[in-house]
């Protein structure tokens, strides 16, 4: 649906507000809702960030086995047990695409 496309143009908007870049799992590379050299993980691109924020990644080996050794881990999933959220420093139980839309609406009105 049109609903991928609208959630990674939010995310590159966030992305770029916090001075980050926006990587992808396999999932959305093969919807085509991000180009192939943005997927991380094993059959991706190797990243090592300072900080890695997950918005519902189920955390996969395949996609985990691309993050390198991130200094702190934040992942946005509606399951609380799920390995991405059991790995991080901080698992935020939510809505991901609600959380990335206040997120773009409080880094627009530039009260972050
Ligand atoms: C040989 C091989 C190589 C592979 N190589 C790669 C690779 O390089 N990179 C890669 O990424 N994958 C790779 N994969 C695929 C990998 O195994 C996983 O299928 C993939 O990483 C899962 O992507 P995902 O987390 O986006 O999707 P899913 O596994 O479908 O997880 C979606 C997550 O989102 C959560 N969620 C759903 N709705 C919401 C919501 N509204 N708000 C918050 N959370 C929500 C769910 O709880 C779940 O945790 C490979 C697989 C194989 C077999």
């Amino acid at each position: 649906g049109r609903s991928g496309p609208e959630a990674l143009a939010e995310l590159g908007a966030v992305a770029a507000a916090l001075g980050a870049s926006v990587g992808a799992t396999r999932i959305v590379t093969d919807a085509g809702w991000a180009p192939y050299e943005r997927q991380i993980g094993t059959t991706g691109v190797v990243v090592d960030p300072d900080l890695y924020v997950a918005f519902g990644v189920s955390g996969a080996a395949q996609h985990t086995g691309g993050l390198g050794a991130p200094r702190h881990v934040v992942s946005v999933n509606t399951d609380a047990s799920c390995p991405m959220t059991a790995l991080a420093d901080l698992g935020i139980v939510t809505d991901a695409r609600a959380l990335l839309t206040e997120l773009a609406r409080r880094l627009e009105a530039g009260d972050a």
